[in-house]
């Protein structure tokens, strides 16, 4: 029968009197045994005798000592290793494994069980305090200056600050409101750091709680840490800072730029027009001399309109306005519409427009004229980005699921420290502000219209030898089911890496 917690000392107390004097017994008899041998048998003088025995007993006890003491002191060894395990010295030293039998029956199971049990609910105590209501935490966690919230590992709300962006579920929870970029949120992080890691951390700049315009719109920088078995099932910390004096004027400023936009659109689109018709009807009159200045005119206004094109764009994806509609599409006819004005402007700039494409590709399910804008920002900068008589090569391939168009150039090409910068908004290189003009929404906006297809962007460059930039669009059949199922026909969903999304809105939370 397994001994009481409260009997244990009593029990181990009488276990090591026992031993010990086992242990002297069998040395007495040793001794009384050895002294009869030596009497009776050798005939020894009984003097010399007596000294023989008490030096030979004296030097067995001697190292019988560390033996004896090896096993009487066993049970202190294993309530030590227990309790320096539960202790926070920050030399982890392991629990002792008291799984044998002889363990249970002694007690020392139950001992050891105990000190576990105590330092559970002594930490416990500890936390519970620290989530009091009216404890320094809660004072604390009220007037930090930055949000801070706490994610489970179900990815909910269980603790938030006052000022941390969340507001009340129905089900009277609370929700993050946070409006991630839809290639870089916060769910694609979590999920990547739960199958890799067991910390992380992540900062994410400029990320609203709302769409602009709203009244109150705040814009944070946000901190994110995450831990795998994080105490009290809290596996998420968020902190935010609210950024809006700083980030909000540049809002400011697209809201302005976006309205005079809008304004342009109409007149440089009647320019274009009677431009075109100019063209049709000089074209027999013109000296080759003035056909060049009314190409660049043609050349130059419709930049112009790409340039009003972009920042519409912009502001739209900014406010989840950027509608896509998917249909089946040839991309050889897509590319067959834009050539002529292409080739106008590649002439113009004297740069070579090469297309290696093949006739038998599948079709693809697009935006037309989204499809259209990427196709002609990617061109435009292999001309505006490369030197005289330069080429630039258009092809496409299908990859897997969908087909992966590239446009290359071989002309300055992108130092490799600011490639992970080109696709954010207003970024250009230090070396295009100074020598060619444009805006930095190009790319923002070809990353937005690709990947709210489904697809992805990338680029690989050599400075002073000249870029690539390549981009995925899903194949028709392969999404085909998933497309025009909607009332009013228009595609309203498609597969991402992160599973399927709505594109009407940009659904980006
Ligand atoms: P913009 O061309 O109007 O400046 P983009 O967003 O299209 O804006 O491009 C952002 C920046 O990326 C450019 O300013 C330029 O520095 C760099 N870039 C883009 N395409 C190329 C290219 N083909 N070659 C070299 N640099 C490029």
């Amino acid at each position: 029968m397994a001994v009481k917690i409260s009997e244990f000392f009593v029990h181990h107390r009488h276990n090591t009197i026992a031993f010990i004097m086992l242990v002297e017994i069998l040395l007495a008899v040793l001794g009384a045994t050895a002294a009869w041998y030596l009497w009776d048998v050798l005939r020894m003088d009984p003097l010399f005798i007596i000294f023989l025995i008490l030096g030979l007993l004296l030097a067995i006890q001697m190292m019988l000592t560390p033996l004896v003491y090896r096993i009487t002191g066993h049970p202190l060894k294993i309530i030590s290793q227990a309790i320096a395990h539960v202790s926070n010295d920050p030399i982890q030293t392991p629990p002792p494994d008291v799984n044998h039998p002889k363990y249970e029956r002694s007690g020392l199971k139950a001992m050891v069980q105990t000190i576990y049990e105590l330092a559970v609910s002594s930490h416990h105590e500890a936390t519970e305090a620290k989530n009091d209501n009216s404890g320094p935490y809660r004072t604390i966690l009220n007037n930090a200056p930055c949000g801070i919230v706490a994610l489970n590992d179900q990815g909910e709300v269980v603790l938030a600050n006052p000022i941390a962006p969340t507001h009340e579920t129905t089900s009277s929870g609370l929700e993050l409101e946070l409006m991630f970029e839809q290639s870089n949120n916060l769910e694609m992080w979590l999920a990547q750091a739960k199958d890799t890691k067991v910390r992380d951390t992540k900062v994410w700049h400029r990320i609203a709680d709302s769409i602009p315009g709203e009244d109150g719109r705040r814009i944070f920088d946000v901190v994110a840490y995450y831990n795998k078995n994080g105490e009290q099932n809290i596996e998420v910390i968020l902190i935010t800072i609210d950024r809006t004096a700083e980030y909000a004027p540049d809002d400011d400023n697209m809201d302005f730029i976006a309205l005079a936009a809008h304004e342009l659109r109409g007149p440089i689109t009647v320019i274009r027009g009677y431009l075109d018709l100019l063209d049709d009807e000089l074209k027999p009159l013109l000296q080759p001399d003035q056909q060049v200045l009314m190409d660049r005119l043609q050349v130059s206004a419709e930049q112009l309109s790409g340039y009003i094109n972009n920042i519409l764009n912009v502001s739209r994806y900014d406010r989840n306005h950027l509608s896509l509609h998917l249909h089946e599409e040839h991309l050889i006819d897509i590319l067959k519409s834009l050539a002529p004005d292409l080739a106008l402007r590649a002439k113009t700039k004297k740069r070579r427009l090469i297309f290696r494409i093949p006739t038998d590709l599948p079709t693809i399910a697009a935006d037309r004229s989204s499809l259209s804008e990427v196709i002609n920002n990617l061109i435009d900068n292999g001309i505006k980005y490369s030197q005289d008589d330069g080429e630039v090569i258009i092809t496409a391939a299908v990859k897997g699921n969908f087909i992966e168009i590239t446009v290359q150039d071989f002309g300055i090409g992108i130092p490799s420290a600011i490639v992970g910068n080109l696709f954010s908004k207003f970024y250009r290189s230090h070396r295009s502000r100074q020598q060619v003009s444009g805006t930095g929404l190009g790319l923002y906006i070809c990353k937005a219209i690709i990947e709210s297809h489904g697809g992805s962007i990338w680029v690989r460059s050599v400075e002073g030898e000249g870029s690539t930039f390549g981009f995925t669009m899903p194949i028709y059949s392969t999404v085909a089911d998933k497309l025009g199922k909607d009332d009013n026909g228009n595609a309203q969903i498609i597969e991402r890496a992160d599973g399927w999304i709505k594109n009407h809105a940009m659904y980006r939370r």
